[in-house]
Parts: C-alpha cells; sequence; structure tokens
C-alpha cells in the first residue's frame, strides 16, 4: 500500500495511517518483514555444525529449527540484517543480494 504523504507535515496524529502497529499480542505473525530485504542469508549446510549460534543471535526468530538442527530460514520475516552470518563460527551462511524483480 502506498500512502499520499504530499501533506505529511500538516498531518494531525490520528491522520497517520495504521502501519506496523502492534494492535494486539501475536500479530507480528501478519506482518510479512522479509519484504524489507535486500539480502538474504543462504545456509552452506556443509560446513554447519548445528550449534545453533544463528538461531540465538537472529532478532527476528526468522531462522528454523527442527530437531534441534537448523532447518532453514523464514524468508517472510528474515529482515536480511546479516547477524546470522556474521556470527555464525563456521561462515556457514552467506548474504547474497536479493534478485532484483526484472532478472526473476
Ligand atoms: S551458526 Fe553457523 S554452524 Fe551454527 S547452526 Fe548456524 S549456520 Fe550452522
Ligand atoms: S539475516 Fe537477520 S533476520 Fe535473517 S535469519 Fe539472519 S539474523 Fe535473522
Amino acid at each position: 500500500m502506498k500512502w499520499d504523504v504530499r501533506r505529511i507535515r500538516e498531518w494531525k496524529f490520528y491522520e497517520h495511517p495504521q502501519g506496523a502497529t502492534i494492535l494486539e499480542a501475536g500479530n507480528s505473525l501478519y506482518y510479512q518483514t522479509g519484504s524489507w530485504r535486500t539480502f538474504r542469508p543462504v545456509w552452506i549446510g556443509e560446513k554447519c555444525t548445528h550449534c545453533l549460534y544463528c538461531f540465538i543471535f537472529c532478532p527476528d526468530a526468522a531462522v528454523k529449527v527442527s530437531k534441534e538442527k537448523i532447518a532453514g530460514f523464514d524468508y517472510e520475516h528474515c529482515k536480511g540484517c546479516g547477524i546470522c552470518a556474521t556470527e555464525c563460527p563456521r561462515e556457514a551462511i552467506e548474504m547474497v543480494e536479493e534478485q532484483r524483480e526484472s532478472d526473476r
């Protein structure tokens, strides 16, 4: 959704759209913050020891875990911050640029 912000300096507080507003507990599930991403984490399985540091450090709970092992990323909520790649002791996560729409 695009907002017409030409008059934003004149807006009253009640005129601001309710973008990303937490109206009730748990509704962050419905905000697909992955659409903000410019880089995405890619897991390199052969380097991974499943230490799960990436899971612990991810601020968005976007590292999926199954049976105590990394099971990929939740790309609908991963913002591409790269913390998981920075903290991984095995360099088992690479940040790669998202494809531009025209490249798909
Ligand atoms: S931090 Fe690196 S080595 Fe550890 S589970 Fe994550 S990807 Fe694997
Ligand atoms: S890039 Fe950031 S948000 Fe995405 S999985 Fe890694 S730590 Fe989480």
